[in-house]
């Protein structure tokens, strides 16, 4: 089926057909048109399975003919779990409405509020935030939600795992209550149940569409995976003998913490392999800079915890 058959109109259209999509993914078949009906709605789906699109291209059809909005005012508040996320998210938003006239902008913490409320000030469409941040300007009445049409939830499960649902809460209390709920997890969990039950009651009830899209078979198809069991000991010694015997161009490595990081980078440099390292405990300016040197290929190896991991899938 194509693009133009889900009700979306040319200036999306186009947009989609100069970044290559062909066609629909299954989530995007199904939500495109339950969002553009108005309908609430809790979609899992992980990463990979094109669900960004799913969400901001109805939006961005919905808000097409839209009036000009007034100063501070934002019309879709996009709430994702770490600032990479927020980010990539933004960028997908500024390709998909490239023909269209509607903006969109990113905000999360560890950089200064400043130029943030200087670009609220005009009021901005699409708005992707992190959720402390957001109240951090909500406070500060940096923005106001009075034209605010639909919240949604990216990746719901991980903001749960992260500690955010008092902060969501927090946010919901100030919003519109009449407004369209999307939300989107990995996996669904009954906290992230109870999220989206709490603050959407009666609609998530009756209308609200349930989808559930499992994860792209044929990307995992390209990945291998194995495993090899080792003590803990002789960890970064076996990776260091796998990066040279196997001749590895470029490696992500995942491990769990903070200090486990740094100190495999240490390890990896001990035995004359150059790794830098990305983790939550590291400034912004700082992890945007690792993963430039990696996207570029200046850098081989780049450890990651899992919540920097998360926000990987960004840099694609
Ligand atoms: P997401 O699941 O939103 O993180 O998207 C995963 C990747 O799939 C992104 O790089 C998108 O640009 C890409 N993508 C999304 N929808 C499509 C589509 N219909 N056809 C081809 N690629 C797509």
């Amino acid at each position: 089926m194509p693009f133009s058959k889900l009700g979306l109109s040319r200036p999306l259209v186009q947009a989609i057909a100069e970044l290559g999509y062909k066609t629909p993914t299954p989530i995007q078949e199904q939500a495109i048109p339950a969002i553009l009906s108005g309908k609430d709605l809790i979609a899992t789906a992980q990463t990979g399975t094109g669900k960004t699109a799913a969400f901001v291209l109805p939006l961005l059809e919905q808000f097409s003919q839209a009036e000009t909005l007034r100063g501070k005012r934002i019309r879709a508040l996009i709430l994702v779990p770490t600032r990479e996320l927020a980010v990539q998210v933004e960028a997908s938003v500024a390709q998909y409405a490239k023909h269209t006239h509607l903006t969109s902008m990113a905000v999360y913490g560890g950089v200064d509020t400043q130029p943030q409320k200087e670009r609220l000030i005009e009021g901005v469409d699409l708005l992707v935030a992190t959720p402390g941040r957001l109240l951090d300007l909500a406070h500060q009445r940096a923005l106001h939600f009075d034209e605010l049409q639909v919240m949604v939830l990216d990746e719901a499960d991980r903001m749960v795992d992260m500690g955010f649902v008092d902060d969501i809460h927090k946010i919901i209390v100030r919003l519109p209550e009449n407004r369209q709920n999307l939300l989107f997890t990995a996996t669904m969990t009954n906290d992230v149940r109870a999220l989206a039950y709490g603050f959407s009651d009666s609609k998530m009830t009756d209308l609200a569409a349930d989808i559930s899209i499992s994860p792209n078979i044929r990307a995992a198809a390209n990945i291998k995976q194995w495993l090899i069991t080792v003590d803990k000991d002789t960890k970064s010694a076996l990776l260091s003998h796998l990066i040279s015997e196997q001749a590895w161009d470029q490696a992500l490595i995942f491990v769990e913490k903070k200090h486990s990081a740094a100190k495999l980078v240490a390890q990896l440099e001990k035995r004359g392999i150059r790794a830098d390292a990305i983790h939550g405990g590291r400034s912004q300016a700082m992890r945007e800079k690792v993963l430039a040197q990696f996207k570029a290929g200046e850098l081989k190896y780049l450890v990651a915890t899992g919540v920097a991991a998360r926000g990987w899938i960004l840099v694609n």
